[in-house]
């Protein structure tokens, strides 16, 4: 029997957070995960400015920052063209490298379990955790981390409901420019020509020296394309995007294409004492609108810097301590904004409608203004610099 104040099971970028955050904030905690070390997993591979924001609340951006690819700019292209430089604030980093670092910043005071939960029995006091093999674990509080996995879902009587099912297909690989060339861009995200793509964008950026792709479609899992997407990435890609060619130039594709569907879920059955579900556990968002990471750093930051340490103040963990969870506004606003992005990317990249033409069009002007504005501007920048470098030279003669 394994005794803690807090016992945060499943290991990934949630759990793997949480015990980092706890622990370092000293609250006595534990790490339950069947595996030591977060295995390659097709999952988020990058991170955005609002996502390091969060993660800077947590005290572990610096960590992640080190051992990822920052993209310095990410050009914006439509239709064949470039159409914004915006400044870069993309770190690319594969999601097992992600989930690693931030385990290594977990103190060595929190233990790391390596088992599988298989059930709890929750209570208004203690929960009683069993391990596959029998063992136990009593804590006061369960953070429940455990990502898609439907263990121990069962033993609470939590009911998950399908809202979107097989919303998106994510798909990802690696390309590498041909002999002697490089991409004449730092990170680029192009957005499909017509809504026949069914296809919400492909988003390019570095990781280490690799260039990274991810596309998220639109299909049923048994759309043939999907099976040409793997055999002939490149014919597949280009078919799909015509424009695209010209920006990316001569390439290959190196390695496997993943492609995994994905559904949208909440989870019903959630409010009750001493168990709290984060991240995936508690619902899923879609990948294209980039809002997965966002909604379990969100909820880290939100559970571990404010709620858990007030509920460890006072006795008992009550269903009235962990609603307060639930219905924090910053976590609130966070999971509404990814379920409306969700749908309103795919229906905005789906519609072919004479209403979704001009708005597709309206955004395109707008993107192209905001582009030529910044050009503007750096070049104003330029020079002034310019005129100052000058003057310090005319000063210094
Ligand atoms: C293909 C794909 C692409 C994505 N791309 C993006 C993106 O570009 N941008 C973005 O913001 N989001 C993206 N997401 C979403 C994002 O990756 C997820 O929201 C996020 O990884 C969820 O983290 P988590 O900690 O909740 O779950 P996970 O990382 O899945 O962690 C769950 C952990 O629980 C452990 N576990 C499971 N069962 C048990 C058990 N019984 N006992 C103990 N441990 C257990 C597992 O071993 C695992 O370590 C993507 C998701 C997918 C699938």
């Amino acid at each position: 029997m394994h005794t803690t104040d807090v016992a945060i099971v499943g290991g990934g970028l949630g759990g793997s957070l949480a015990a980092a955050v706890l622990g370092r904030a000293g609250v006595n905690c534990a790490l339950v995960d069947p595996r030591e070390t977060y295995p390659e997993d097709f999952r988020c591979e990058k991170l955005d400015g609002p996502q390091t924001a969060i993660l800077q609340k947590t005290g572990l951006a610096d960590a992640v920052r080190r051992a990822s690819t920052f993209d310095g700019a990410c050009w914006i292209a439509r239709l064949g063209r470039v159409i914004e430089k915006k400044p870069g604030d993309q770190l690319g980093i594969f999601y097992a490298d992600l989930v690693n670092t931030i385990r290594r910043e977990i103190p060595a005071s929190v233990p790391f379990i390596r088992a599988k939960a298989q059930s709890i029995v929750p209570g208004a006091e203690r929960q009683a955790i069993t391990l596959v093999g029998g063992e136990r674990i009593d804590a006061r509080l369960v953070v429940l981390a455990n990502g898609l996995s439907v263990s121990v879902r069962d033993s609470l009587r939590l009911k998950r409901e399908i809202v979107s099912r097989r919303h998106s297909v994510a798909i990802g690989f690696t390309i590498k420019p041909s002999a002697g060339r490089q991409f004449s861009f730092p990170a680029l995200t192009y957005y499909p020509e017509w809504p026949t793509a069914k296809a919400a964008l492909l988003t390019l950026f570095p990781i280490g020296a690799a260039m990274r792709a991810n596309l998220f479609v639109y299909r049923e899992f048994e759309d043939p394309w999907l099976q040409q997407m793997r055999t002939d990435p490149l014919g597949t890609l280009f078919a799909l995007m015509p424009n695209l060619r010209p920006l990316l130039g001569d390439f290959s594709v190196e390695g496997r294409v993943e492609i995994r569907p994905i559904d949208l879920y909440v989870t019903h059955g959630h409010r009750q004492p001493g168990v709290v579900l984060i991240g995936d556990a508690f619902a899923t968002s879609c990948p294209a609108a980039g809002t997965g990471a966002l909604k379990v750093l969100t909820d880290v930051e939100r559970l571990c810097n404010h709620h858990v340490p007030q509920w460890l103040q006072t006795p008992g963990m009550a269903e009235a301590k962990i609603a307060a969870f639930y219905g924090d506004p910053v976590k609130q606003a966070c999971d509404d904004f990814a379920a409306r992005k969700a749908v309103c990317l795919k229906a905005f990249s789906l519609d072919a409608t004479l209403a979704g033409h001009a708005y597709r069009l309206v955004r395109f002007v707008g993107q192209v203004g905001r582009g030529a504005l910044r050009a503007a501007r750096r070049s104003a920048a330029g020079a002034v610099a310019a005129q100052g470098v000058e003057n310090a030279l005319a000063g210094s003669q």
